[in-house]
């Protein structure tokens, strides 16, 4: 695994952001300088750059375009200016959905927009319910944290978390407090808090600009101004995500401790669905095929193996490979999967519209220069059934294995 060339996208965009304080620091190295006596020195490691197929490639052009290399970059190189909140003088609170576990890109905008509230005074207080396997809330802007993890916090409680909320609302008074507003946790449980503590939420927030909100309304065709609210729910791209400064993550220390009340909801568990049966624009991780799949009944043999749902580019669909309402894109469904897996798919403008809600885009194709693996998170180049044969592998060797341990 470690061969593998990845693209860190939060590096590539740092080296094309003039104004980022690492920029700087992840330029490619010159290639030439005048030394002292005058004679033109050479760096013979700087020429060239690794090519999507992770081979290093030298343009003897002239014309070097693509010298940056992420994983060159050190980790030192990295380190941001720590951003630290000694005395707080207020407190912006936070409640992630973090599904997964892990931050997801509408938590880390959410996260953005509180450091935008907190200035330079304030600190950004994330409130995390229940396990988590997250590692970057420093790089997100979290000051404090406190995490929740007791038994009673764990599966679907909210209204076990909105008492905690209260009890820590009562104690700190936040000056504002913010969940996304989305259907897997943070639009219920805001609504809940809000009129738990009877106040007036701003829902579907996109945009706060001084002290004035941008909502969607009308079913999503207008938009709704009005005056800051102290409980915001937000929409993803609400801001730009953290990304100039570290952050502490001290845990927040409080008078009293938070206590969670008996629950009256009884969670029985999830249900498990069938993903074949999943609407495309609910499905949060998608296989997804194109011209490019040359042996389909491997291709649903992969998707039922991965507990995927299926999903196709145009062509696949005309060509009678799936059905048409199984096809994303412009002119098919907008998805907006957790992971989405494009399998022989070329990334045609079309169909890239169709997936730009998603988290994480991972590519297989034999072409390591087509749209769609500048589109990707990862990209795997080579044969599309030969992959797809591997990876069938690759889980079942892992679930036996997984069996085999738990026995
Ligand atoms: C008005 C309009 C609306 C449209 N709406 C949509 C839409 O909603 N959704 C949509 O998807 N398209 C839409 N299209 C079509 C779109 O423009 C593209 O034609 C289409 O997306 C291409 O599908 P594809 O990537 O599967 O096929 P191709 O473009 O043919 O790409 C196939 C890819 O597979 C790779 N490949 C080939 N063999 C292998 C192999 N053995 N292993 C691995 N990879 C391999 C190739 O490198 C290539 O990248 C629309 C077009 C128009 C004009």
């Amino acid at each position: 695994m470690s061969q593998l060339i990845r693209r860190d996208p939060r590096a590539l965009w740092i080296a094309r952001n003039r104004l980022h304080p690492l920029h700087a620091a992840l330029q490619p190295q010159a290639e030439s300088w005048l030394g002292a006596n005058g004679v033109l020195r050479k760096n013979p490691h700087a020429a060239g750059f690794i090519g999507p197929n992770g081979i290093k490639r030298i343009d003897r052009s002239g014309q070097q375009q693509a010298g940056f290399n992420a994983q060159s970059v050190s980790d030192e190189a990295l380190q941001l200016p720590l951003h630290r909140v000694a005395q707080p003088a207020f407190y912006i609170a936070v409640v992630p959905d973090m599904p997964g576990g892990r931050l997801s890109s509408h938590d880390k905008d959410l996260l953005g927009l509180a450091r935008q509230l907190a200035g330079s005074a304030g600190a950004v207080l994330a409130v995390i319910f229940a396990e988590h396997k997250e590692t970057a809330l420093a790089l997100n802007g979290v000051d404090r944290l406190l995490h929740l993890n007791q038994d009673a916090y764990h599966g679907y409680c909210p209204e076990v978390r909105v008492e905690a909320l209260r009890q820590l609302d009562q104690q700190l008074q936040p000056h504002h407090w913010l969940l996304p507003d989305s259907r897997s946790a943070g639009g219920e449980l805001g609504r809940r808090l809000a009129a738990s503590l009877g106040e007036r939420p701003a829902t579907r927030v996109w945009q706060v600009q001084g002290e004035q909100l941008s909502g969607r309304a009308g079913a999503g065709q207008q938009d709704l101004l009005q005056p800051l609210r102290r409980i915001i729910l937000a929409c993803a791209e609400c801001a730009q995500p953290v990304s100039e400064t570290r952050h502490e993550v001290l845990a927040l220390e409080l008078e009293a401790a938070i206590l969670p009340r008996s629950a009256v909801i009884v969670d029985l568990g999830a249900v498990a669905v069938d993903p074949a049966q999943t609407p495309l624009a609910e499905a949060e991780f998608i296989l997804s095929g194109g011209n490019g799949v040359r042996d389909w009944p491997l291709f649903h043999e992969a998707a039922s193996v991965l507990g995927a749902t299926e999903g196709a580019s145009r062509v696949a669909v005309d060509d009678g490979h799936m059905p048409r309402p199984r096809q994303v894109g412009a002119t098919g469904t907008w998805v907006t999967a957790r992971v989405y897996l494009a399998v022989g798919i070329s990334g045609a403008v079309q169909h890239l519209q169709g997936i730009g809600a998603c988290d994480k885009v991972v590519v297989i194709n034999l072409d390591p220069g087509c749209d769609m693996i500048k589109r990707a998170d990862l990209a795997v180049i080579g044969d599309s059934s030969a992959i797809l044969q591997a990876l069938i592998e690759q889980v079942q060797a892992y679930r036996q294995g997984g069996a085999r341990a738990a026995a």
